[in-house]
């Protein structure tokens, strides 16, 4: 049997075509170029042809809606990191998760949906493809019998879920989910953005399709938002051909700097999975804090579920203050380390309050009845030295 090899070493080398034509460069060219030129009108009457009647696999495409080098040499690396047979990149996450919605469900279909799933996607599928005339089902997260319960025979063809979730980092149990699903012989989607190519493979369970923003660990710098769809290279034909009309593509500039992020995605990731524990346990034991949500931690209530399916847990760990709105943000404001910004995965460490970011158009009310409390703070933890994030949170919690 074929030696296989390490995650480090793998991000690194594959999907890299080793003999690049362009000067002998190391890294992988961005070939800035909207439109592909031939030679002559044979040899596009020859693309043409095995494109349509099927053929010889082409190496080259025609037209930058319908791919580019840049990305495609990326996608091959995320699919060999994820283990799929294919993937295919997207300009946004929300633009991966839109395109499979729009490519697989008609009209007087339905969806059942985690509640814990991401706002807009749970704001697309209530919203927007209402209009359309598909339905979408939300259940509590964890609650397999609901979820089951929630399945119209012949009408439901999406199982959506998320893990870990944001803001508490529940964990779906992908077997279970994707057992219920072939029952009913559904679809199943998981949004992996917080799992990681490194810390879970959802796939391997009989999950469908997995989808990751690109925009948080995969690119890891805070430097470009893109999203990626991993599945069966049936799926992702068709996706590919979707995101053809859709026109939701990538750009090769972002494709070179998405690459770049994951040759040390496996490094960062276990610097964010060490700096998760030991910040979780270290605030878990602060009098000052009243709860912490991290699946590393034996108190979180999928831990043991997380354990079983995960690798690490990640750099995104929640918290509630023994304190009010104002004495969390006078907390937040102490804090010197981490920038006060939306999204995670990348070096930098980043704070925010859910109240006031993702939440801010509810009322409190209706905020308490989503389980969003006034001092929950979401800290995602970044890359530095675990010490110095801890001496710092250690100065804050003084000013609450
Ligand atoms: C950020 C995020 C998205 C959306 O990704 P974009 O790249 O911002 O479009 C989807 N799902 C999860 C879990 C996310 O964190």
């Amino acid at each position: 049997m074929e030696r296989k090899q390490g995650q480090a070493t793998r991000a690194v080398h594959d999907g890299v075509n080793r003999q690049k034509k362009l000067e002998y460069a190391i890294t992988t060219p961005i070939v800035q170029s909207s439109t592909f030129a031939f030679g002559s009108t044979q040899a596009l009457t020859d693309f043409m042809h095995n494109k349509v009647w099927g053929g010889a696999p082409s190496d080259r495409v025609e037209y930058g809606r319908y791919g580019n080098p840049t990305i495609m040499a990326v996608e091959r690396k995320l699919a060999k990191l994820e283990d799929a047979d294919d993937a295919v990149l997207f300009s946004s996450g929300m633009a991966g998760i839109t395109t499979i919605l729009l490519a697989s469900l008609s009209s007087d279909t339905h969806i059942v949906m985690t509640d814990d799933c991401y706002r807009r996607t749970r704001q697309f599928c209530e919203v927007f493809l209402q209009r359309f005339g598909v339905e979408t089902s939300v259940v509590p997260m964890g609650d397999y019998e609901a979820l089951e319960a929630a399945i119209i025979p012949k009408r439901t063809r999406l199982i959506i879920s998320e893990s870990p979730t944001n803001p508490y980092l529940r964990v779906a149990d992908f077997a279970r989910i994707a057992d219920i699903a072939k029952t009913y012989k559904i679809q199943t989607m998981i949004d992996s953005t917080f799992g990681t190519p490194i810390n879970q493979h959802p796939l391997q369970y009989g999950i469908d399709y997995v989808t990751h923003s690109a925009t948080k660990y995969l690119g890891g710098h805070h430097d470009l938002i893109g999203g990626v769809v991993l599945a069966s290279k049936d799926r992702i034909a068709a996706l590919r051909g979707a995101r053809g009309v859709l026109g939701g593509v990538f750009s090769p500039q972002e494709a070179f700097l998405l690459e770049r992020g994951l040759r040390t995605l496996p490094l960062r990731v276990a610097r964010h999975n060490e700096n998760g524990q030991q910040i979780s346990e270290y605030l878990e034991q602060h009098p000052k804090v009243r709860k912490v949500w991290y699946p590393g931690l034996v108190s979180h209530p999928d831990h043991a579920l997380a354990v079983q399916q995960m690798s690490g847990f990640g750099g995104v760990v929640s918290f509630e203050l023994e304190t009010d709105y104002e004495g969390t943000g006078r907390f937040v404001d102490a804090l010197v380390l981490p920038y006060i910004a939306a999204s995670f995965g990348g070096v930098e460490s980043l704070v925010e309050q859910p109240a006031l970011m993702s939440y801010y158009e509810m009322e409190p009310e209706a905020r308490a009845e989503v389980g969003i409390s006034e001092s929950l703070v979401r800290f995602a933890v970044g890359v530095e030295d675990a010490s110095d994030i801890i001496a710092d949170l250690e100065q804050a919690l003084t000013h609450i």
